[in-house]
């Protein structure tokens, strides 16, 4: 036998021996006739012979293997998610009251459940995420509604008194000092007063 035929032997038993652990493991007179149609499936191109010599090899090889043996051994156990029959090796064991239980799932229906667990609560992670954004969004907006109305005013504040100043300004028909400018400013500021009323109390002429 080649190395390449070696190794379509490796690839076809592994992959044999992954179906185990998917859909049950096959009876010893149900394994060689298995073996012997994939075989013809995935090399037909081989010579009956070397096809005969890869069954062969393929199948010494899954009975040498140590799962294989537990299972010829009939040490097994049959899942109850998968109803599979399975060596105990596969089953998993948790303590309960000091005693050793096994459980009455198998390794791998064990690994899809948590793989489900994991996809389902990454969802929820997600949809926790979302809400999380929803939530600061609309925090976000209102921190901006508050700053966008303060600003408002302030801005709405110097717009007032620059008005009132210029008001001020053409009817005493020169520019103000210092003081009449920070006077005009807290007059529109703390008495609400427009350049009109300012000009009409007179405290600037
Ligand atoms: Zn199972």
């Amino acid at each position: 036998m080649t190395n390449t035929e070696k190794q379509i032997c490796y690839r076809i038993s592994s992959s044999i021996k992954e179906s185990f652990e998917e859909s049950g493991f096959l009876r010893k007179d149900e394994l060689l006739d298995y073996i012997k149609q994939t075989v013809d499936l995935e090399v037909s191109y081989k010579p009956r012979d070397m096809r005969t010599e890869i069954v062969n090899f393929i199948y010494e090889s899954i009975l040498k293997n140590k799962l294989y043996k537990e299972f010829l051994s009939g040490k097994t156990l049959m899942c109850s998610k998968c109803i599979s029959i399975k060596p105990m090796s596969r089953f998993n064991t948790y303590k309960h009251n000091g005693e050793t239980i096994k459980k009455t799932i198998c390794k791998k229906c064990e690994y899809d459940n948590h793989k489900t667990w994991i996809k389902n609560n990454k969802e929820k992670q997600k949809e926790y995420d979302k809400k999380k954004y929803i939530k600061n969004r609309q925090r976000y907006l209102d921190n901006y509604k508050i700053w966008q109305k303060n600003n408002k005013s302030t801005h709405n504040l110097y717009n007032r008194q620059y008005k009132a100043r210029l008001y001020v300004i053409k009817k005493i028909g020169r520019d103000l000092s210092d003081k009449e400018h920070k006077l005009i400013n807290n007059l529109v500021k703390n008495e609400g007063l427009t350049g009109l009323k300012i000009y009409k109390s007179g405290v600037i002429s």
